[in-house]
């Protein structure tokens, strides 16, 4: 695998309990649990992508004496994309309080048979100059919806890092989206290895806005 694809259940952890419920065709069923579940995946994300950004020293007074701690130097922006990010951003934002926020909207526009367009209709994202980024999709299929909202976003800015954070990638869509952005580091907790002919990931999970939302 790629060194700028980090794969979370490579390594055991609980993780792996909370990837078999969201994946179990009958556990999934229950939207609040399958919900609550991306939530607890992106608080893991957070925590591990959290490594990677720069903090600074700094004295403070405790009630007994001067601690010197190390607090972030700057707040990431959190990027994500509707709607299924929704949950896994709500994670994100349990351990980055601070942090801002973007909301961008892309879906699949199918043309003819299994062909698609990926649409973009809403944006609201602050300038990403210089920003530490992280672009929060859930499922990385063809990878198209990551590189499109990637290219929107350049309009607004160069930013000083940017992180790709997703539950399930397809190796199809991860290496679409590292040709096309090199500079990105992605972090998932898990890897699948093949597409349906209409680009979703096996074995992967299903739709997941679907199981969060609803069906559309
Ligand atoms: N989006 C999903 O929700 N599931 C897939 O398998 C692919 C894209």
């Amino acid at each position: 695998m790629d060194i700028r694809i980090q794969v979370l259940t490579k390594q055991n952890s609980y993780l792996s309990q909370i990837m078999y419920e969201i994946r179990d065709k009958d556990l999934q069923t229950d939207r609040r649990r399958f919900r609550q579940n991306l939530e607890r995946i992106g608080n893991l994300l957070a925590y591990e992508i959290s490594k990677e950004l720069g903090y600074i020293s700094q004295e403070i007074p405790t009630q007994l004496g001067i601690a010197e701690v190390k607090v972030l130097e700057e707040q990431p922006l959190l990027v994500s994309i509707l709607r299924a990010g929704i949950p896994l951003h709500n994670g994100f934002l349990n351990l980055f309080d601070k942090a801002d926020n973007g909301f961008v909207s892309a879906y699949r526009h199918h043309t003819q048979g299994n062909e698609f367009t990926i649409k973009m209709d809403y944006m609201a994202v602050p300038s990403i100059e210089g920003r530490d980024v992280i672009l929060i999709d859930p499922m990385i299929a063809s990878g198209s919806s990551i590189v499109l909202c990637y290219k929107a976003l350049r309009e607004l800015g160069n930013p000083k890092s940017l992180y790709i954070a997703g539950v399930i990638g397809a190796e199809e869509g991860l290496n679409h989206v590292l040709s096309h952005i090199p500079q990105a580091k992605i972090y998932l907790a898990d890897v699948d290895f093949e597409l349906t002919a209409r680009s979703y990931i096996v074995p992967g999970l299903g739709d997941a806005g679907d199981l969060a939302f609803g069906e559309k």
